[in-house]
């Protein structure tokens, strides 16, 4: 998969990138990354990128053409990505709730380029005409794209094939069937007082994924409901949430 960048600081991505599993999944050939410094197309002599808004108000806005060329300059250099197999993502708190769907669904495509705000954000013709979608991270807003442009990338990448070290850690995650995840333990067995489940180390590995199942079911309860009411659970699923619930009452 290619990654692209958009941005006035390139070097916020490439620190983080430039570490890690990420690393690792470049120097393998799974990602290539690229980032374009919207700077270098502004076409000033000043290098200006942002003015100030129509209608007046407090703040600067991205100016659209430095936008548009940049966008043009990442696409005539990947001529060879059909045009369905890329996204162009715009970074925007008023863009659709990222998710771990989004992120499963994302890394279908061959190419993901973002473009990473600053200010008060872009000039509504790049929202309108420029991207395939606005993403935002969450209800709360930064001072740049480039956190949301690292935290999707990363959510992203790691679905891919060959990413994580452990080829199946991904779908045991929270969020990946719609659940938090389970506790997990590592030696020692008892540490202050505080002892493993016994079920954990009895070595029967069916007891040990319904103790898992049931965990993931108990903790989606009681921190995040409203993803439960969104799943439709399975009868062996429901089983354990009507076991969970007999206790917590009991
Ligand atoms: N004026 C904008 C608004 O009210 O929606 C906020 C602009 S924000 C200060 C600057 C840039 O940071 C945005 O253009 C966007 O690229 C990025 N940004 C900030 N919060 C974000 C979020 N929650 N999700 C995605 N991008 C965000």
């Amino acid at each position: 998969m290619k990654l692209d960048f958009i941005t006035l600081f390139p070097e916020m991505l490439q620190g983080v990138f430039g570490s890690s599993i990420i690393r690792r999944a470049v120097e393998a050939g799974i990602l290539r990354i690229d980032y374009t410094q919207l700077r270098d197309f502004a076409f000033d002599k000043f290098k200006q990128v942002d003015d100030t808004p129509f209608g007046g108000g407090s703040g600067m806005v991205l100016k659209p053409e430095p936008m548009f060329r940049a966008v043009r300059k990442v696409l005539a250099n990947s001529r060879d990505i059909p045009s369905v197999n890329r996204r162009i993502l715009l970074m925007s708190p008023d863009g659709v709730p990222f998710t771990q769907e989004k992120a499963k669904e994302l890394a279908k495509y061959e190419q993901i380029i973002f473009l990473c705000g600053h200010y008060e954000g872009f000039d509504a013709r790049i929202v309108t005409e420029l991207v395939d979608e606005a993403v935002s991270i969450g209800d709360y807003v930064l001072t740049g794209g480039e956190l949301p442009a690292m935290v999707i990338a990363d959510a992203v990448a790691r679905m891919l094939p060959g990413v994580l070290g452990a080829m199946d850690s991904a779908p045991t995650d929270s969020f990946y069937d719609g659940l938090l995840g389970f506790p997990q333990y590592t030696r020692p067995r008892s540490f202050e007082g505080l002892d493993v489940p016994e079920v954990l180390i009895s070595g029967d590995h069916a007891k040990i994924a319904r103790w898992r199942r049931k965990e993931s079911i108990k903790n989606t309860l009681l921190h995040r409901p409203d993803l439960l009411e969104q799943k439709e659970l399975a009868e062996e699923d429901q089983k354990l949430l009507d076991e969970i619930e007999k206790e917590i009452h009991l």
